[in-house]
C-alpha cells in the first residue's frame, strides 16, 4: 500500500515472528498480507500496538530480499509497498492446479498387444500424464484409456510441486577460445574471491559473451551446492534462446519469470526460488525482486538497454538495482554488452568495474562491411522507402538464397495519417500525438496510451471522402514494399504487434532461424542477440530515425540499436553486409559505425557530457507532477518551485511543460533536478517532497536517471 514507512505491530506471546515472515496484519478494519521488515523490544510506548493476527503458511522471504526492497524504494523515492509488491507477485498468483498423472496398478492385463505393451514400459519408466503417456509410447490415446477402465493403470492427482530439476554444472561446455578462456577465467577468479565484485563483460556481437557468463554460473553452481544465479535480459523474446542455452548448458530448465508466464507457473518459480530450491533464473527486469535465499551472481545481458528501464508504477532501472543487490547480498554481477552504456563504460575505466573485452567474432564469423547509402544521392522513389543500392543488394542476397533483416523502429503502416483536402492531421484525443495507421487491424492507435479507432471512411473534420492518405513508413509499409519488389521472396513482419507474445515471438525467430524466411522486417525487438546463420544483410531503413529525439542519450541510443542491428548479419561463415540508409552520413555516429570505431565514438561522446555535466559525470533526476485542474496545477506547482532545497552542486530547472504535457485528460509539468556526482540525490528528492503536500487533484511522480524525456 501507498504508506510511507512500515507499520508497528505487537507480537503476541509465543508467535515467534522472524524478518521477511508474510503476515496476516489489521490495517482498519480490513485484515492485510505484510511482511516483517523488522524486529525490536518496544520500549512501551504510551498507545497500544495492534498486534499480528497470524503468520501465513507461506514462504519467509530472505533477509536479503527484505534489505533489497527497502533499499531500492529509498533509492527511487517511492513507498516501500511499490517494490515489495513487485517481490510478492508471485506469491499472490493462485497455485498450480493438481495434475493428472498415470500409475500402475499391478494388476496384468487381460490381453497385450505391442501397442500395450509400449504403454505399460513407458508408464513403468516415469510418471506421466495421461496424454504424455500416450505420447510417450506413441500410441493413441484410446490404447491408454482401455488399460485405465481395465484397472491396470490408475489415475492419480497431484499438486504441481515447486520443484526443478537441478541442473549439473560439471557438464561440459563449449570448448572456449582463447580470449573467451582468458575472460572466463578472469571472471571466475574474480567470483572465486567471493563478496560483491561487477565485471563489465564488453564484447562484439557474437564474441561469445553469453558462453563465458554459463563458464562463470557453473563455477558458482559448482562452488557452492546452495548457490543460486539470476540471468536477466531486457527481452521476453530474447529470454527464450538464453533458456534453451542454460538448459543445454546443465542439463535443466532454469525458471522463467516474465509477465508472459502464466500465474500458477510463476507461483512455481517464486516457491522454488524461495525454497532454494531453483538455482538459476531466466527472466526480464522483475525477476530481480525474486526472493532469492542464496543468489550468488546476477548476469545483466545485454545491459546498456533501455528496456531494462521500468518507466511506469514502481520507477528504476534494473542495471542499477542489480548491482546495488549484488552489493547487498555479497554476490558477484557481470554485466554483458556489445555496446555498453556510458554508465558502465565510465565505471569500467575508473577501475570500479574489472573490465573484460572480446574483440573478436568465435571462429570464422567477420564484422559486417558497414556502408552508408547517402539518401541525398540515391532518393527512394516516392512514396518508397527502399534506395536503389539497397534493393539492388537485397536481390544479389535473395539469388544466394540468404536471408535479409530490414530494420526500422516504427510500429504499424504509417506514423501519420492526413487528410489532403484539409490538411488535418489524425491525432489522439488523450495526448494529441499522432495515431498510428496499423494496416493489419484496420484501425489508427496512439503508441502512448493504447488509445484506438478504425481507420474513418471520411475526414471527421472536413468530412471529406477518402481524402486520408498515409505519411511515413512503419514496418508494415515496408513489408509491403519488400513483397513487391520481391513476390516471390518469403517476406515476414517482426514487432510487438505482430509478435504479442513469448511464444508467437519465439515462432517467428524460429522460422528465421530456419530459413523459413527471407526477407524479415522488423523493429528492434528483433534487433538484439538473436542468432541468425544465413542473414548476411541487414538494411537499416532510416538509421537517422533516433538521432531527431533530442534527449540526451538520443546519439548512444542510436549508436547502441544500430551496432546491434548490423551485428545481424553474417554470424556464421559467410560475409555479412550492412546498409545504412542517411539522409546525414557526415554525422558522427554515422561517420564512427561505419569507421566500427566505438572508442571514437563514446570518447567523443563523454567529452560532450562532461562539458554539460550529464551522467554519468552528474547525476539527473525528474518531477513530472501532472493534475487535471489547470489553475490547481499552476499553483502547486508554485509552491513545489519555492520548497526547493537550496543544496550546493544541485540545479532545479522548471517547472515547464513535459514533453508529453497531456495524457489521458491530464496535464504535466516537469522539473529537471542535475546534481553533482557527490549528492545524495535521493535524499535530496525526498527531502522536497516532504515539504510539499500535493492536493487531491495532483500526483507527483519522481523519476532518478530519467530515460525518457517524453
Ligand atoms: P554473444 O553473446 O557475444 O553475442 P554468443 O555467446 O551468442 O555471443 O556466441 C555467438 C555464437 O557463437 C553462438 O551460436 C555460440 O554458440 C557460438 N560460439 C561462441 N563461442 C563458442 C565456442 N567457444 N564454441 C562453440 N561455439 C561458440
Amino acid at each position: 500500500m501507498p504508506l510511507p514507512e512500515a507499520f508497528d505491530y505487537a507480537e503476541p506471546d509465543g508467535m515467534g515472528l522472524e524478518l521477511g515472515d508474510q503476515v496476516a496484519a489489521p490495517l482498519g478494519p480490513r485484515l492485510l498480507r505484510g511482511v516483517v521488515v523488522g524486529l525490536r523490544e518496544a520500549a512501551g510506548g504510551n498507545r497500544p500496538l495492534k498486534p499480528i493476527e497470524e503468520i501465513l503458511e507461506e514462504p519467509r522471504l530472505p533477509p536479503g530480499t527484505v534489505e533489497f526492497i527497502q533499499w531500492a524504494a529509498r533509492y527511487s523515492v517511492d513507498w516501500p509497498g511499490q517494490p515489495l509488491a513487485i517481490a510478492l507477485r508471485g506469491a499472490r498468483a493462485p497455485k498450480p492446479k493438481p495434475t493428472r498423472v498415470i500409475e500402475l496398478t499391478g494388476i496384468a492385463p487381460a490381453r497385450t498387444t505391442p501397442a500395450r505393451t509400449k504403454v505399460l514400459e513407458a508408464a513403468a519408466a516415469g510418471t506421466l500424464s495421461p496424454p504424455d503417456l500416450a505420447r510417450a509410447a506413441g500410441v493413441s490415446s484410446g490404447v491408454v484409456k482401455a488399460l485405465i477402465d481395465e484397472g491396470v493403470l490408475a489415475i492419480r492427482m497431484v499438486e504441481a510441486a515447486a520443484h526443478f530439476a537441478q541442473p549439473d554444472p560439471h557438464r561440459a561446455g563449449s570448448l572456449l577460445n582463447p580470449s573467451q578462456a582468458a575472460a572466463a577465467d578472469s571472471v571466475k577468479a574474480m567470483l572465486g574471491q567471493g563478496g560483491f565484485h561487477v565485471a563489465l563483460l564488453d564484447g562484439v556481437t557474437g564474441s561469445g559473451k553469453t558462453e563465458v557468463y554459463l563458464e562463470a554460473a557453473a563455477a558458482v553452481l559448482a562452488a557452492d551446492p546452495a548457490a543460486q544465479v539470476l540471468i536477466l535480459l531486457p527481452e521476453i523474446a530474447l529470454t527464450q534462446a538464453v533458456i534453451g542455452r542454460v538448459a543445454e548448458r546443465f542439463g535443466a530448465e532454469p525458471g522463467e519469470w516474465h509477465s508472459d508466464v502464466a500465474p500458477p507457473a510463476r507461483r512455481r518459480v517464486w516457491e522454488a526460488v524461495a525454497s532454494g530450491n531453483c538455482r538459476i533464473v531466466v527472466g526480464a527486469r522483475s525477476a530481480l525482486f525474486l526472493p532469492f535465499p542464496h543468489l550468488k551472481l546476477i548476469v545483466v545481458d545485454e545491459e546498456h538497454d533501455a528496456s531494462f528501464k521500468q518507466e511506469e508504477g514502481f520507477i528504476y532501472h534494473a542495471r542499477d538495482l542489480a548491482v546495488a543487490r549484488g552489493k547487498i547480498e555479497d554476490a558477484g554481477v557481470i554485466l554483458a554488452s556489445a555496446t555498453p552504456s556510458l554508465e558502465t563504460l565510465r565505471n569500467a575505466e575508473q577501475g570500479r568495474y574489472k573490465w573484460l573485452r572480446l574483440s573478436t567474432r568465435h571462429g570464422v564469423a567477420q564484422m559486417p562491411d558497414i556502408e552508408l547509402v547517402d539518401l541525398r544521392e540515391t532518393p527512394p522513389d516516392h512514396g518508397h522507402w527502399l534506395s536503389a543500392p539497397l534493393i539492388k543488394a537485397m536481390g544479389e542476397t535473395f539469388a544466394r538464397g540468404e536471408q535479409t533483416l530490414l530494420f526500422l523502429n516504427r510500429r504499424g503502416y504509417a506514423p501519420l495519417v492526413l487528410c489532403k483536402a484539409c490538411g488535418e492531421r489524425m491525432t489522439s484525443p488523450e495526448t494529441d500525438s499522432w495515431l498510428v495507421e496499423h494496416r493489419y487491424s484496420g484501425r489508427l492507435v496512439c503508441h502512448l496510451t493504447g488509445f484506438s479507432m478504425p481507420k474513418p471512411k471520411a475526414c471527421p473534420h472536413c468530412g471529406a471522402h477518402d481524402s486520408l492518405v498515409s505519411i511515413g513508413p512503419g514496418v508494415e509499409r515496408v513489408e509491403e514494399e519488400a513483397k513487391s519488389l520481391f513476390p516471390q521472396a518469403r517476406v515476414a513482419v517482426f514487432s510487438s504487434d505482430t509478435a504479442f507474445d513469448a511464444r508467437e515471438g519465439r515462432r517467428l525467430i524460429e522460422a528465421m532461424a530456419d530459413g523459413q524466411i527471407d526477407i524479415l522486417v522488423a523493429t528492434q525487438a528483433a534487433a538484439k542477440g538473436h542468432n541468425f546463420p544465413n542473414l548476411t544483410l541487414v538494411g537499416v531503413v532510416d538509421a537517422d530515425l533516433g538521432l531527431r529525439g533530442g534527449d540526451l542519450r538520443a546519439a548512444e541510443r542510436t549508436y547502441q540499436l544500430l551496432a546491434q542491428a548490423t551485428g545481424r548479419a553474417g554470424r556464421k561463415d559467410r560475409p555479412g553486409r550492412a546498409m545504412l540508409q542517411t539522409w546525414a552520413p557526415e554525422h558522427a555516429v554515422m561517420q564512427a559505425l561505419q569507421a566500427q570505431d566505438r572508442d571514437a565514438f563514446v570518447a567523443a561522446e563523454m567529452a560532450e557530457r562532461e562539458m554539460a555535466g550529464l551522467p554519468p559525470f552528474g547525476r539527473l533526476a525528474a518531477v513530472v507532477v501532472s493534475g487535471t485542474d489547470a489553475p490547481v496545477l499552476e499553483s502547486f506547482m508554485q509552491a513545489m518551485a519555492q520548497a526547493a532545497p537550496n543544496t550546493p552542486g544541485v540545479a532545479v530547472y522548471g517547472p515547464a511543460d513535459a514533453p508529453l504535457s497531456l495524457i489521458r485528460g491530464r496535464r504535466r509539468k516537469r522539473f529537471l533536478v542535475r546534481a553533482e556526482r557527490t549528492v545524495d540525490l535521493s535524499a535530496y528528492m525526498a527531502t522536497w517532497r516532504a515539504r510539499v503536500k500535493p492536493p487531491a487533484s495532483v500526483r507527483v511522480a519522481i523519476d532518478i536517471d530519467p530515460y525518457s524525456f517524453l
